[in-house]
């Protein structure tokens, strides 16, 4: 698959060989007019003690997800080397630029880090770094965690998730682990839109993977970042990276409800512009043909605002953030706990 590719043009000075935790930076060339031989900065840290298994984590994915980041980077900075066996490679902010510019993609070519895999040594930016991360940083990893949460436009239960795959014995370690993870709510999915992905580049790789939705709305609060925090040493736990002290202990973590999402009926999308009055917030639990939220036009006054109906029972698992809503914004996901 990669023998034809041109060598990337990323370069990392880190020894990813040695003992010990170091921090360096992946450095992506990027000409441009205020830095005629600049480049992009991507914070990469490596703690290693013997050898074990690896683990690559990551977040900043999508660059106004912020759980990831947080637990990511306290991670790096105190995580002591002789608590673990194996290896960890930390990318607090995969994609530098969208997460210095608080966008979900890059300002510096619209890439949507996300949708780029496998990438490309020779394409935009964003391809760059995903070129670099599949051919350089996966080949060395065991297991990959990367952080989500719902950005600026989407608002989550905590979660951790992984995919319904073909090699089931692969599918199971994903499923161990996202339990590991301990996040009070986890979810199995089949995914619409999987091209593109880490998610399938890793899977394919056969890495055990596990991604989150933490959250959202812009920010992190005080419960999300706990729940990033345990869930990250949890995940290392369970690889077998992680080792006394260190990890937690399982009355730590409350009980995870597992989460279905049995069809496309658990997408509530919007037919309308206008200002949005939700009526249902994350968790509650809704019947089909409820109204979780109306949709007031705001051209002018004297209308009647319109309902929107739930399509299937379960529980609200997301919920649209800004106080607007357009034709084809997603206002709700619902999903049906599993007994
Ligand atoms: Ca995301």
């Amino acid at each position: 698959m990669t023998d034809t590719l041109a060598p990337s043009p990323i370069s990392c000075d880190l020894d990813f060989e040695r003992d010990g935790a170091r921090h360096g930076f992946l450095r992506l060339p990027w000409s441009r007019d205020d830095s005629a031989w600049g480049a992009v900065m991507i914070p990469i840290c490596v703690i290693r003690n013997g050898d074990g298994p690896t683990a690559l984590l990551t977040g900043g994915n999508h660059g106004d997800e912020y759980e990831g980041p947080i637990a990511l980077y306290d991670l790096a900075a105190t995580l002591d080397p002789a608590r673990i066996s194996g290896r960890i490679i930390i990318l607090p902010t995969m994609n530098a630029p969208a997460f210095r510019a608080g966008t979900r993609t890059s300002p510096i070519d619209g890439g949507n880090l996300n949708r780029s895999f496998p990438g490309r040594p020779d394409g935009t930016p964003t391809q760059k770094i995903a070129d670099y991360v599949t051919r350089h940083l996966l080949p060395l990893a065991d297991c990959v965690l990367d952080f989500h949460s719902g950005g600026k436009t989407l608002d989550f239960l905590p979660l951790a998730a992984c995919h319904i795959l073909p090699d089931k014995a692969l599918e199971a370690r994903c499923r161990a682990a996202v339990e590991a993870f301990g996040a009070p709510y986890a979810l199995q999915m089949v995914e619409m839109d999987a091209v593109g992905m880490f998610d399938t580049t890793a899977e394919a790789m056969g890495k055990t993977f596990v991604t989150t939705e933490l959250g959202g709305a812009g920010t992190a609060s005080p419960h999300s970042i706990a729940v990033a925090k345990r869930g990250v040493r949890g995940f290392l736990a369970q690889a077998g990276i992680l080792t006394g002290d260190e990890a937690p202990s399982d009355p730590a973590a409350g009980p995870t409800t597992w989460l279905d999402m049995p069809d496309g009926d658990c997408f509530l999308v919007s037919e309308e512009e206008g200002l949005i009055e939700p009526l249902v917030t994350l968790g509650d639990a809704v019947a089909r043909g409820d109204v979780v939220a109306r949709i007031h036009p705001f051209g002018r006054t004297g209308r009647a605002p319109l309902p929107c109906h739930a399509r299937r029972s379960g529980i609200v698992m997301a919920r649209h953030v800004p106080g607007l809503v357009k034709p084809g914004d997603c206002i709700a996901v619902f999903a049906v706990p599993v007994p």
